[in-house]
């Protein structure tokens, strides 16, 4: 068993965490400013600057294929690269992408919205939660109807990330109400100008997803995405590939909160000793290492795991499980320690205090996790001891 990072995994991690320490940090302080006027932090024009820097040095299209002009990286790189950009709290990512389910479309989807999507010209969303189906995405009612050449879709998305600013969308309708889930779901590739609206959601951190509106919406048949019926599948392999990867962003994230805990528990004199010599303050510091740890090599193992080709679905649930919760106590944790400052908007705790909360909720919940997590055991899909005992 090697724990080590090979030299190029060091090297590429290493300019990520420079990139972030000079130009990502510098930005928090009018980020926030922005943000508490209720502005976007970064505006697309600035993203779009700092992405086009990223590229010069090569940083483009982490997980794209080679041949679609990506960097083909794999998981467990993947997951070390946004570990340091979690460092920051600036909604930072690298150009490049493009949801791996559009990779399912056929020559002529690709170059309509694969190609401009990897470049940066056209920007998507993923629609499948509704109002009355989120947990269970099967409930679904959103439906398309065929019309000649046509589908007609009518329905309600809802808490859709980058709803506000996508120029197409994939949707998931039912498209045979007797089958449902089980081959009576498709996924369409939707145009903004096809006629479907979208309207902010305020929220408590600073993702605003958007409530999408589906009135009459007319799309022609070859804009599905992938088979007929087959769109609950491609739903659920759009959200397994990467759950590793939020978790991966919040290591970051705590690491860099813990790192404030110190400093403040070193300098920070109260009845004439720094509070770092109570026992209380350094069992706070002492879990959130050790948590650190463990969710660094659970997110780690799923996502080695993911570049095996081997069944990740019980490690990816762990480690999306574990970050969630631990990182929000850690969060909490880290405030305590600042004591009265740390509730203050002077600091950035508060903003990721709020934005943290949020991995406990999308792409599975903590209780769907553990259903998950739950299920493969007592049905014997995974072993307590996991893959390595
Ligand atoms: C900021 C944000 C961005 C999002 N982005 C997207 C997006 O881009 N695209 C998209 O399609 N969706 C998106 N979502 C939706 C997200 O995936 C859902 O909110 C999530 O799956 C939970 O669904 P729900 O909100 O309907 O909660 P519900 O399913 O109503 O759950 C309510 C509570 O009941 C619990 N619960 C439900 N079922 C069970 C069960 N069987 N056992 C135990 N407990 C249970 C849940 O864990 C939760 O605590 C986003 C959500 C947010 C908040």
């Amino acid at each position: 068993m090697d724990f080590a990072l090979d030299e190029e995994q060091k090297e590429i991690r290493d300019w990520v965490r420079t990139f972030v320490r000079k130009e990502i940090i510098p930005l928090e302080p009018e980020v926030l400013r922005r943000e508490r006027a209720n502005q976007p932090g970064l505006t697309s024009e600035e993203l779009d600057a700092l992405q086009q820097k990223a590229k010069k040095a090569g940083f483009w299209g982490v997980q794209t294929p080679t041949e679609y002009g990506g960097m083909g990286m794999g998981a467990v790189m993947t997951a070390l690269i946004e570990a340091e950009l979690g460092r920051s709290f600036v909604q930072f990512r690298f150009g490049g992408n493009a949801d791996n389910i559009l990779y399912h479309g056929n020559a002529e989807q690709k170059e309509r919205y694969l190609l401009p999507t990897i470049s940066g010209e056209r920007k998507s969303c993923f629609a499948i939660t509704e109002p009355g189906a989120g947990s269970d995405a099967k409930a679904i009612r959103t439906s398309a109807r065929k019309d000649g050449a046509e589908w007609v879709v009518n329905g309600e998305k809802t808490f859709i990330t980058g709803g506000n600013e996508a120029d197409f969308v994939m949707v998931f309708a039912v498209t045979d109400k007797e089958k449902g889930a089980n081959g009576g779901v498709t996924c369409f590739l939707v145009d903004r100008d096809m006629g479907w609206k979208s309207e902010p959601i305020p929220t408590m951190g600073q993702w605003g997803p958007a409530a999408l509106v589906f009135e009459d919406v007319r799309v022609p048949e070859e804009n599905v995405l992938g088979e007929v019926g087959q769109g609950f599948a491609m739903a659920m392999q759009w959200i397994g590939a990467g759950r590793y990867l939020l978790p991966a962003r919040a290591i970051g994230s705590v690491e860099r909160l813990v790192d404030m805990a110190i400093e403040q528990a070193n300098s920070r004199v109260t009845f004439g000793q720094p509070i770092a010599e109570y026992q209380a303050i350094q069992w706070m510091i002492a879990d959130s290492a050790v948590e650190i740890e463990a969710l660094r090599w659970l997110v780690l193992h799923a996502a080695w795991l993911v570049d095996q080709g081997a069944d990740s679905r019980q490690a990816q649930s762990m480690a999306k499980l574990y970050g969630g919760v631990k990182a929000n106590e850690i969060v909490d944790r880290v405030l305590q320690i600042h004591g009265g400052m740390g509730y203050t908007r002077e600091l950035p705790i508060e903003r990721w205090y709020r934005e943290l909360r949020l991995l406990r909720i999308y792409e599975g919940t903590d209780e769907i996790q553990r259903r998950t997590i739950a299920r493969n055991l007592l049905k014997g899909h995974a072993k307590v001891s996991g893959s390595l005992g």
